[in-house]
Parts: C-alpha cells; structure tokens; sequence
C-alpha cells in the first residue's frame, strides 16, 4: 500500500463509466492517470492502460469512441467491475 493509493480500483472503475457515458473533464481524466501510474493491479490485472489512453485521447480529444471499443470495455469493465465488488463482499466489508 501507498499514500499515493487515494482512490480504489472500484472508484476508477466508476470514473471509467463516467467517460465511456461521455463525461470527460480535466479532473477525472488526471484522477484516472494519476491512479493508473501508481497501481499496477489496474494496469496488469485489467490491462487498462492502454484501452483507456486510447479511450481518453478519443473522447477528449472531441471524438466519439468506435462503437466496437465502447461494447468491448462496456463488457470488460463490467466484468471487472462485479468481480471488485463480489470480493468486497466476500472480504465482508
Ligand atoms: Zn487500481
């Protein structure tokens, strides 16, 4: 663990949603990198690193992300997403 740690995966997760429903500011797209370079479950667990960065450069730079890449990280996230949740559960907290 580390200070730098101020966001869980789950909230990133969260913020992914966010961006993929087409809400991109400046804040959450720093909070997404911010965590990113320095939790490396998200980048070699999830492997997001690079769809996200793909993801943010489409979206915020005014273009609308591919279908076929929204549908693939819709999926992919929520799997990711239910499977953060599931063990939050299963560690009882
Ligand atoms: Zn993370």
């Amino acid at each position: 663990m580390s200070d730098d740690m101020d966001l869980d995966c789950s909230a990133v997760l969260a913020d992914v949603w966010l961006i993929l429903d087409g809400e991109c500011d400046q804040a959450t797209r720093d909070r997404l990198q911010h965590h990113m370079d320095h939790c490396s479950p998200c980048i070699e667990q999830y492997g997001l690193e690079e769809k996200l960065k793909s993801l943010l450069n489409r979206k915020c730079g005014g273009d609308k992300a591919p279908d076929t890449l929204r549908q693939r990280l819709t999926m992919e996230i929520r799997t990711t997403y239910t499977q953060v949740e599931t063990r939050r559960v299963e560690s009882g907290e």
